[in-house]
């Protein structure tokens, strides 16, 4: 898969990030993709702020909604995309539904702190080849897709809370 297509779904998860701020999310959005057909099949941003759901992850929130349309638990033909480096639940849930590819955008080091109420050193690209899927290949991760504009998107959602509070 060429840089452009990757570019180019990276801007269907930033527009994901956007819709879930104005709905009162954070910043942070992702989609799956079928790598078949090349079909947006499921979309969304975080919701886990404004639904008092902590595991509202964009991710999740992406999975479940892929899995339910489709009515299956088995997704590895699928690849998901997302403006922020995965945290550890969004990594597993990934692999619970056998989802063999994440690309991301911005790195969680390079996001402000007081953003990510979990700390600790957590890389996708070095967690995911751990992450054993049922037919005993490793799941690939790899960030720094548009990784400036999914940068912004946090840093001025950050500016604005701030600012607000
Ligand atoms: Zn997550």
């Amino acid at each position: 898969m060429s840089q452009q297509t990757r570019e180019h779904y990276m801007l269907e998860a930033i527009k994901a990030a956007k819709e879930a701020e104005l709905e009162g999310g954070v910043a942070i959005g992702a989609i799956i993709v079928e790598e078949s057909t090349g079909k947006v099949i499921a979309h969304g941003g975080s919701t886990a702020n404004h639904t008092n759901d902590p595991t509202a992850h964009a991710e999740v929130n992406c999975i479940r909604e892929a899995a339910q349309k489709l009515k299956t638990n088995n997704l590895q033909d699928f690849t998901i995309y997302t403006t922020l480096e995965s945290c550890h639940m969004c990594l597993s849930a990934a692999a619970w539904a056998r989802i063999p590819r994440i690309f991301f955008g911005a790195y969680h080091k390079d996001v402000d702190s007081s953003l990510i109420d979990v700390k600790g050193k957590f890389l996708d690209e070095e967690e995911a080849k751990r992450m054993n899927l049922r037919d005993d290949t490793s799941m690939v991760a790899k960030g720094g897709i548009l990784e400036k504009e999914c940068l912004q998107l946090l840093a001025s959602y950050n500016k604005q809370h701030k600012t607000k509070s």
